[in-house]
This record gives C-alpha cells, structure tokens and sequence, in this order.
C-alpha cells in the first residue's frame, strides 16, 4: 500500500500532467528515472523515427538527461545522427557550432528549470541555446523533469531557478560568481553570471511538439 507522502505525490504529479495537457503539450508519467529512461529511447524515439522520418538529434543541458541515462542512450541510438553538445574536449569554437546546429535537429532533448501547477514551463539561460530550441527550431522536443521540478505558480518558478537551480548550477559549472559563496543571487553583473534569457512557455505550439515527462523522482536542480 502506498505512503499517504507517495499518494501525495503521485496526485501532485497528474494534476500538473492535466494542466500540461490542456495547454497542448502531450505528457507522460514515469514512476521512476529507469521507466523515464524506457519510455524515451523505447518509445518515444522509435515513434519519432517511424512516424515523423526522425534522423537528428540534440541535447539542452540537463544534468536530468545524464543522471537518467537518457544522454548516454540516445547517443547509442543507431536511427540518430547525434550532435554532441556536452562534449567538453571540444574547443569552444566547435562547440558553439554544435549549438547552433542544435536548434535545426529533429529531435531536442533536454529538461525544465521548472513547471508550474497551472501547466507552464520556466526556464532561464546562460547561452540561450537551450531556452531557442525549446521556442522554436527542433521540429519535436523532448523534456524530461522530476517532480521536484513543479512549483505553484510562476513567481515560485522563478524563485526557485533564481535562488536554488542557477546557484548550484553556478557551483556546477565552477562559475566566478557571487553565488557560489553567499548561497543565494546576487543579480550579478560578473562576466560568468548563468542567468540571462528567461522563457516561459505557457503552451507548446504546435499541439504535441513539446513532449513532456514527468518523472515521481527527484532529478537534477
Ligand atoms: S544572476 Fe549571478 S548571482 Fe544570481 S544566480 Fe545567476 S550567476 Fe548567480
């Protein structure tokens, strides 16, 4: 029998795939991250290849993606011609490159900062790669978010990927920046600051070219 914190959290997780789905993207439930996993290169890849002639793909940065296996997977795939935008042996030139090819893939795969209850993904950029291909550009995206992802509202949204996602992503990328050190934004003006170009994707359009997952783990920042 399930805890009353799982059936909590199961009820928060389909309500939010409701709100999604009335905002016109097409959602699905992963109990785990391995169901996650399946589910995107068992299913929702094969589909894309099959349905749509898929031949390309690309990857937002998500540590969602990594820690999911997802990233590694969708590298193996043999129906895809992979663009590797986290490759760091890379020079940066080349790297840029990738990104900009990135967003003529078809198939883009990455996470969200943050969704919100009403059915709304915010995201906030450094490069503004990730947050481009999200709008437009890839002709499918794949987003792939825990539940710790799903907040109230969006003023929620935005205190979380401002004071919780960008500082440890901060940490992550070994950023100079205030943050690293007070634990909080500053609204910095460093040279290595991450957080530049806000999204908020309030319906995906068209209907369904946003594919969301909803993950009942926590996963990434
Ligand atoms: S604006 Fe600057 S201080 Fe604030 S989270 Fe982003 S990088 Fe850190």
């Amino acid at each position: 029998m399930d805890s009353p914190l799982d059936t909590f959290r199961t009820g928060r997780l389909r309500q939010a795939a409701r709100a999604l789905e009335q905002n016109n993207f097409e959602v699905h439930l992963a109990p785990d991250a391995e169901a996650a996993r399946a589910l995107v290169l068992d299913t929702l890849i094969p589909a894309l290849v099959k349905d749509y002639g898929a031949k390309s793909a690309a990857f937002g940065g998500s540590m969602t993606l990594v820690h999911t296996g997802i990233y590694d997977g969708v590298k193996a795939c043999p129906d895809l011609r992979v663009l590797d935008t986290y490759d760091t042996s890379l020079p940066q030139y080349e790297r840029i490159q990738l990104r900009r090819q990135a967003l003529l893939t078809d198939i883009f795969l990455t996470s969200a900062n943050a969704i919100t209850a009403d059915g709304k993904l915010a995201n906030l950029d450094g490069t503004g790669n990730r947050v481009a291909a999200i709008t437009f550009g890839p002709k499918h995206v794949i987003v792939v978010a825990g539940r710790n992802k799903i907040v109230p509202d969006l003023n929620a949204a935005m205190y979380r990927i401002r004071d919780v996602a960008a500082p440890v992503n901060a940490m992550r990328l070994d950023r100079k920046t205030p943050c690293v050190k007070t634990m909080r934004c500053e609204d910095c003006s460093s040279p290595d600051r991450i957080c530049n170009t806000w999204v908020i994707t309030e319906k995906s359009y068209p209907k369904a070219r946003i594919k969301v997952v909803l993950v009942n783990a926590d996963l990434g920042f």
